[in-house]
């Protein structure tokens, strides 16, 4: 089981491999609004993330990009860089952190 931060807030999102992508996706639509941005399910459903052996990994739900990482901490981090660096997207409070 991988616990995923939401790149947005904190809260944290359970799951395994399609499973954990799905919860993302919910997530963000749901709380946060970004139905518009997230793929179509049944195309997320077929978009397993590549993961090497050892590692957890989820998919993008944006652009299906596999996002791995070593473990749930850095796995978290490397989904909010990852939203941050190529979709543009940062949550409110890092926002907030980099003004002051
Ligand atoms: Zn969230
Ligand atoms: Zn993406």
């Amino acid at each position: 089981m991988t616990a995923l931060r939401c790149p947005m807030c904190p809260e944290v999102l359970e799951g395994e491999g399609v499973a954990l992508t799905h919860s993302l996706r919910d997530h963000l639509s749901d709380v946060h609004g970004m139905a518009d941005l997230c793929m179509d399910p049944e195309r997320l459903r077929s978009s397993p993330p590549a993961v090497l052996e050892g590692y957890v990994g989820v998919t993008c739900p944006v652009c299906a990009a596999s996002i791995a990482a070593a473990d749930d901490r850095l796995l978290s981090e490397g989904l909010r860089a990852h939203f941050g660096n190529v979709h543009g997207i940062r949550s409110s409070s890092l926002l907030e952190r980099l003004r002051r």
